[in-house]
């Protein structure tokens, strides 16, 4: 998917990788998430130059997870900035966790990019002369972290928000937070919302992500039946179903720690 949401505003995704978004400014460009492999964010950074001819003075990272962050590789001569959870979880992640991801022979060739600046919770930024607010909601990981165009209208969610597929309950998700979350999402009014994963759309998406996460968790809870959740379309319709069994797994590993 390469999706022109405005002059100046791309998003490029292919199935159920994740997102990342081309802003362009006065004079240069921004790029939020760099996806899993250094040489797609190559290819990514490559086809924002062909489009808007700016360099690139910014990336920034909405969270630690690998597919949103391994690409940085890719942008080591530019700031890139997240907050200071997300590189505190990407400074814990060793040999192991990399290999995992990348393959032996990849984690030889790469090494993770960390992000060379910080913010505690908020920040408000203007770069290339676009003005835009970071915010570290928590909820999918703790270092959640969601970027707003006010002007635009934009909403880059991260993985706060995901589009027709299940979403991807991690062991340090928080459900609590993570509905907070898409309550101050909503509150925002954005015209486009930006998921993770999956097509751009509108408010719509933040109230999908939201009905999913309290059915799944009354599922969980067992106050509905497996069948009363298969009938519920925004949850049969989406797709990748295994990640529905990792969630469900890593929320009762979250309920045995209380
Ligand atoms: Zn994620």
């Amino acid at each position: 998917m390469i999706r022109k949401l405005t002059e100046n505003i791309i998003v490029v995704g292919e199935g159920g990788s994740s997102n990342t978004t081309i802003i362009s400014g006065r004079n240069c460009l921004i790029i939020v998430d760099t996806s899993l492999f250094p040489e797609k964010a190559l290819k990514i950074r490559k086809f924002s130059q062909e489009i808007f001819g700016k360099p690139i003075s910014l990336v920034i990272n909405t969270h630690y997870h690998p597919d949103h962050t391994f690409g940085n590789a890719a942008f080591e001569d530019v700031n890139i900035l997240s907050s200071k959870l997300t590189k505190e979880f990407m400074e814990q992640m060793d040999i192991n966790y990399i290999e995992k991801i990348w393959g032996k022979e990849g984690a030889k060739k790469y090494h993770v990019s960390l992000p060379n600046s910080t913010f505690e919770e908020k920040l408000s930024l203007s770069e290339c002369g676009v003005k835009m607010k970071l915010c570290n909601l928590g909820g999918h990981t703790p270092d959640s972290t969601i970027i707003f165009l006010e002007k635009e209208g934009i909403l880059i969610a991260g993985d706060l928000i995901f589009n027709n597929y299940h979403l991807e309950i991690t062991d340090d998700s928080n459900i609590e937070d993570w509905k907070n979350a898409l309550n101050i999402l909503r509150d925002l009014s954005p015209f486009f919302v930006v998921p993770g994963h999956g097509e751009v759309g509108g408010l719509d998406l933040i109230k999908s992500t939201k009905d999913y996460l309290m059915r799944i968790e009354a599922f969980v809870e067992g106050k509905i039946s497996k069948e009363e959740l298969i009938s519920d379309k925004n949850f049969s319709e989406r797709e990748f179903p295994e990640l529905f069994v990792y969630s469900v797994e890593n929320i009762f590993k979250i309920l045995a720690r209380f």
